[in-house]
């Protein structure tokens, strides 16, 4: 049976170029990066490479770029950073309805260690208000964190304005990027965000890798403790094969984004137009929104996404429902929710988040498949 994989927003193959770049990162390069004899300065000279790749991928400095151990590890140093450096009585965040485990847990524990948390809602597009995000800061707010693209709907969010209004307010911004790089065109400066989050293991890296933009001059309290590693934000012996996966990544995506991002768009839509034909109850998700180019999210009125999920699995065709960290739990995802889907509506979603290794004559199959599983008759 050929398997073909439409998750991408999950987790994805590390791509040839990665590997190629990986190869000899894990023959040659052994020394530890803080060495200074000449097996420890190779490494050293890897890391600063690939620290470079990743800065010019999201117009920043390399002096930004810490590399940590993926995008949970980003979003944890991000708010519990901000949070740490100041002083008691300014402990406010705002974040939003729809956010990754990743930044809602860490909410959630921050919560418990007595800061107060406002989760800003969306709109039935998915899409977060610039006004409510104003409204919602304090005198002691700290930090305001928005994910840029969404990882169920894909969503994008107008972070440079919101960016503005937490500039105005003397508010430290974050951003969830990491459904974003290598999908959207980053640009660090533009979007005015001064922590951002990214990962390997989505933009055909290794997993394990990831690195958090910190903008030069950004006060951040430590939340590990150990050596001077990583300009002092991120101790501990650096991942080198690690950075020079999320490395050569990068470079591969300043090469090709544009194209690639492309060829995806003509991909999804060719997708959800075969879909809405086949599946008459099919109805996509948000379409109305901003949303990067490779992913959709649609409900099949009436399926159970679990069954759907299982039902193509058993056909070769790897598609998810609500977030994969998710999966297995019974609760609906809280981001269909949040766009006011009632349980039954949002647990008959399916996403498709496409990548590298799709084409025309698999989308072609997948919609086959989906309506052989999603049909009326089929149940
Ligand atoms: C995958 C994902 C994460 C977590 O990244 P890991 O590297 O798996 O820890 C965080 N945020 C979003 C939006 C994601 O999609």
């Amino acid at each position: 049976m050929d398997r073909f994989y439409f998750d991408h927003n999950a987790s994805t193959p590390v791509s040839p170029e990665v590997l190629e770049a990986l190869t000899p990162a894990l023959r040659e390069v052994y020394g530890n990066a803080s060495s200074i004899h000449h097996p420890g300065q190779m490494a050293k000279q890897r890391l600063e490479a690939a620290r470079g790749q990743v800065a010019q991928l999201i117009h920043a400095q390399p002096r930004e770029i810490v590399f940590l151990s993926g995008g949970t590890e980003a979003d944890n140093l991000a708010l519990f950073g901000a949070v740490r450096y100041h002083p008691r009585e300014r402990k406010h965040v705002v974040t939003t309805a729809i956010e990754h485990p990743a930044v809602l847990a860490a909410c959630a524990q921050l919560e418990r260690e007595g800061v107060s948390v406002t989760r800003v809602g969306v709109s039935s597009d998915g899409l977060v208000s610039p006004g409510d995000i104003r409204r919602a800061l304090r005198p002691e707010t700290v930090l305001v964190s928005v994910m840029h693209a969404n990882n169920e709907l894909g969503t994008v969010q107008p972070l440079a304005e919101i960016g503005r209004i937490a500039r105005e307010a003397g508010v430290l911004f974050h951003s969830d990027g990491v459904q974003a790089v290598g999908k959207l065109p980053v640009d660090v400066q533009a979007l005015g965000v001064d922590l951002y989050s990214l990962t390997g293991h989505k933009i055909y890296a290794p997993k394990g890798a990831g690195a958090l933009y910190v903008r030069q001059g950004t006060r951040l309290g430590a939340i590990q403790f150990g050596g001077h590693h990583e300009r002092d934000r991120r101790p501990g012996t650096e991942n080198v094969p690690g950075a020079v996966g999320l490395g050569a990544a990068a470079q591969w995506l300043s090469d090709n984004l544009d194209a690639e991002t492309a060829r995806l768009r003509v991909l999804r839509d060719r997708l959800e137009a075969g879909l809405l034909q086949r599946v008459p109850s099919a109805v996509v998700n948000c379409s109305n929104a901003p949303r990067t180019p490779n992913t959709s999210n649609v409900r099949f009125e009436g399926c159970d996404g679990e069954a759907l999920v299982i039902a193509l699995d058993l056909r070769g065709f790897a598609v998810s429902s609500g977030a994969a960290c998710s999966s297995g739990a019974v609760e609906p995802s809280h981001v269909l929710t949040a766009i006011g889907l009632p349980p039954q509506r949002a647990r008959a979603s399916l996403r498709f988040s496409l990548g590298r290794s799709n084409d025309a004559a698999q989308v072609d199959a997948l919609i086959e498949a989906v309506a052989s599983v999603a049909s009326p008759h089929a149940r």
